[in-house]
């Protein structure tokens, strides 16, 4: 065969490129730089500190946390949205508020119609990853269905794995979640993955969210158990010491004693945000005031991916976890 070598040498190095882009270790789009984000819905920054953790604890001491950031948006202005979770996990899956993304409430409504998804103006991050580095690989595993068939199912073709716990209840599907997050990390490759668990907002409906609750700290606790599985499945990662992960664990609102969300209050709106490894301060509380809509800028500054103008990401001076 008599195909010139000087056409066949690029055509290798191209196909190396596209093999290892998801590859393990360094060998990925970001030379081994990549995040885990671990939501926790409903989780109160006060149960937080007073459920007596272990893995979320290790989180803390090997990172930055803020017990002090918010959900719902600015009041007073088109960012302000209710502490629901379609309208917190929409803004913190895409950087935009209501008056960009269009979900004010748990949705089912046609996207880009009034009140449901704006999908194409607002996509994903894992679109926008996409749209520089089409080979990254991210993945999506949520306990709370919605995020699966209402948000993720705008725009699967972004996404290299995405599902939603199955079972017969909140601790069933956590547990279910659990379980593909950890085949995840010990059998693939990812960039980014999202896990989201739902039974602290579950106890938090059932019977307060409030830190003198045993049933609401004990449901704090069972999730930290799953936290702990995923770090573990990190570690065996066979080349993780090549591997540069940034940990993000964080909640979409918090809640009233009497079991609800949705309103402007305190209680509602504080979040806490944990930023661990990536080269963030170990052991350090800041007490900026970060909005939800701060998660994909910070999952690309790790990446060291740019964020467009047009994308219409928010960006408010109190994005200050770093
Ligand atoms: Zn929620």
């Amino acid at each position: 065969m008599n195909f010139p070598m000087k056409y066949l040498i690029p055509l290798q190095a191209a196909l190396m490129v596209s093999a290892h882009a998801a590859g393990p270790g360094n060998t990925n789009d970001f030379r081994g730089k990549r995040v885990l984000i671990i939501g926790i819905d409903g989780l109160l920054p006060s149960a937080l500190k007073a459920a007596g953790t272990t893995h979320l604890r290790q989180l803390m001491d090997e990172g930055t946390t803020t017990f002090t950031g918010h959900s719902g948006g600015t009041p007073g202005t088109p960012t302000e949205q209710p502490t629901l979770s379609g309208p917190a996990w929409t803004t913190m899956m895409t950087a935009t508020y209501a008056d960009v993304h269009g979900v004010r409430g748990n949705t089912s409504s046609p996207y880009g119609t009034p009140g449901g998804y704006q999908v194409e103006r607002a996509p994903h991050f894992a679109k926008r990853l996409k749209e520089i580095k089409p080979t990254a690989s991210v993945g999506s595993i949520a306990s709370w269905g919605w995020i699966e068939d209402y948000l993720v199912a705008a725009q699967p073709s972004a996404f290299d794995l995405h599902s939603k716990g199955e079972g017969k209840n909140y601790a069933e599907k956590d547990l279910d979640v659990s379980r593909k997050s950890v085949d995840c990390l010990l059998g693939g490759n990812p960039d980014v993955l999202f896990v989201h668990f739902d039974q602290v907002d579950g106890a938090g409906h059932a019977s307060g969210f409030k830190v003198d609750n045993p049933t609401y700290l004990e449901a704090v606790r069972v999730v930290d158990t799953h936290v702990g599985a995923l770090l573990a499945a990190l570690k065996k990662r066979p080349r993780y010491a090549l591997e540069d992960w940034l940990i993000i664990a964080t909640t979409d609102h918090g809640g009233t004693s009497g079991g609800a969300h949705g309103g402007q209050s305190p209680e509602e709106r504080t979040i806490f945000i944990i930023l661990s490894g990536g080269g963030y301060p170990k052991g350090q509380v800041v007490e900026s005031k970060p909005g939800l809509h701060v998660i994909p800028g910070i999952t690309f500054r790790h990446l060291g991916m740019p964020v467009e103008p047009r994308w219409e990401w928010h960006s408010e001076p109190s994005d200050g976890t770093r």
